[in-house]
């Protein structure tokens, strides 16, 4: 199979060999057809699969071929994304692919100044990728039009439900117009994707690359168990121990993040850390030193290192595990992408028995566990596995029944007394917008 085959113009042939791209994945393979008949599509693809290319490279040439020249303050595609970071990234590829095609593209996201985005909207882009809040912003103040909108993008549906944008894309969905065609990509088809889907798209062409909601099988995972005020010490250990050259670290909460990356750089250590109290501009600005392997470590929530693309990023460690299962899949998915092989390293400690195996369920494996020499825990990592039980107590001596000594410890959620929380703005329950979903007519 070939790009050729799939029926891709030669403008778009042409900046694939640009950039190297020789054979299309299951999801182009899939996608790209579907998209350029005008389907609807509903595709579980996780990052990494080259999901990206999969909607960008047929809207693109649909915008070429066919539909009016775009008129001031209107946008002919939109593709939404959950972060500004995702936001850069897809623009950026979208970019390069529409290199050799008279098209105008751009991207607008929160966090920055609104007023040049006005401006650049003013001529009317082919291509806008937006951050929900942004894009009614702009959308309120004026600034945008879509009644030459022909296709929707929802990148990352499942991310946007979990960054609570359900209420933006419920007001989003009113106004743009019902004739259209549209994507949606999760990573994760949870019950309130299918919802949204269902609501949103019209007779979609579902695309399954990779099996429901199991993790990136190139990325080889592994838990070390230990007690929680030990975990900076076992970086540190497993660090130098494993020479690790570039390393994504993900920690639960902004103060996390900060102490993790103050203790590193206090060894004298190059780490960054990336989260939602940030500038946009600094966050950005280690993303690209990370890149650039100026920076050694990155340390980064969850909501700061979405979207985030690095070419043969060898390990990502989960310093802290993920309150939202789904976001272990998403962490992990910035390794082993494109074929490539990664590893992912969780330090587990007792308190996170309960999101291990909720992980353990939702990617269909028990993880292989290591005790590390020295840093065996005290306080024992009760046994998990698939099925989603915690199957053992901690072994302790047997002892008279008490009110509470019948239940089982299964860990807490969030630590009692840690002033710091979990980025605000990941929230484990998804809202699904309720939508008035009128009748709508099929793209011809
Ligand atoms: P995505 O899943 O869209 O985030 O893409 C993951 C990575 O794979 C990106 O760095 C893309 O540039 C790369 N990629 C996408 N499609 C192909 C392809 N057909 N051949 C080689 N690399 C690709």
């Amino acid at each position: 199979m070939t790009f050729a085959t799939l029926g891709l113009i030669e403008p778009l042939l042409r900046a694939l060999e640009t950039l190297g791209y020789q054979t299309p994945t299951p999801v182009q393979t899939q996608a790209i057809p579907a998209v350029l008949a005008g389907r609807d599509l509903m595709a579980a693809a996780q990052t990494g699969t080259g999901k990206t290319a999969g909607f960008a490279l047929p809207l693109l040439q649909l915008l070429a071929m066919e539909g009016p020249k775009v008129s001031a303050n209107s946008v002919r595609a939109l593709i939404l994304v959950p972060t500004r970071e995702l936001a850069e990234q897809v623009h950026e590829a979208v970019r390069q692919y529409a290199e050799n095609l008279p098209l105008s593209t751009y991207a607008v996201y929160g966090g920055v100044s609104i007023n040049p985005q006005m401006m650049k909207l003013r001529k009317g882009v082919d291509l806008l990728v937006a951050t929900p809040g942004r894009l009614l912003d702009l959308f309120r103040q004026n600034a945008l039009k879509f009644n030459q909108l022909q296709t929707l993008v929802l990148d990352e549906a499942d991310r946007m439900l979990d960054l609570g944008f359900s209420e933006e894309l419920g007001n989003i969905y009113r106004v743009l117009p019902k004739k259209r065609q549209t994507l949606l990509f999760s990573a994760t088809f949870s019950d309130a994707i299918r919802l949204l889907a269902g609501q949103m798209l019209n007779d979609p062409l579902s695309i399954e690359v990779s099996p429901r909601n199991v993790a990136a099988n190139t990325v080889k995972q592994w838990v070390v168990t230990v007690d929680k005020k030990r975990k900076p010490e076992l970086f540190i250990h497993l660090m130098r121990k494993g020479k690790w050259k570039q390393v994504l670290v993900f920690a639960k909460t902004r103060n996390g993040v900060d102490a993790l990356v103050e203790k590193l750089q206090g060894l004298g250590i190059n780490a960054d850390g990336i989260h939602g109290d940030k500038p946009q501009a600094t966050r950005q600005r280690a993303l690209d030193r990370f890149k650039a392997s100026e920076v050694q470590i990155l340390v980064a929530t969850d909501v700061a290192a979405r979207g985030l693309d690095i070419e043969d990023l060898p390990l990502v460690v989960n310093f802290d595990l993920p309150i939202v299962a789904e976001d272990y899949i998403h962490r992990i998915g910035r390794t082993g992408r494109a074929g490539a092989t990664g590893q992912a390293i969780s330090l587990v400690c007792a308190d996170e028995v309960n999101q291990l195996s909720a992980i353990e369920m939702l990617t269909r494996q028990t993880l292989t566990r290591q005790m590390e020499q020295d840093f065996e825990p005290e306080h024992r990592v009760p046994d998990t596995d698939a099925s989603g039980q915690v199957v053992k107590k901690p072994k302790k001596p047997k002892k008279p029944k008490t009110s509470s000594g019948g239940k089982r410890n299964l860990g807490k959620w969030v630590e009692s007394g840690d002033a710091s929380a979990p980025e605000p703005s990941i929230k484990p329950v998804r809202k699904v917008p309720v939508f008035n979903t009128g009748p709508r007519k099929r793209k011809p």
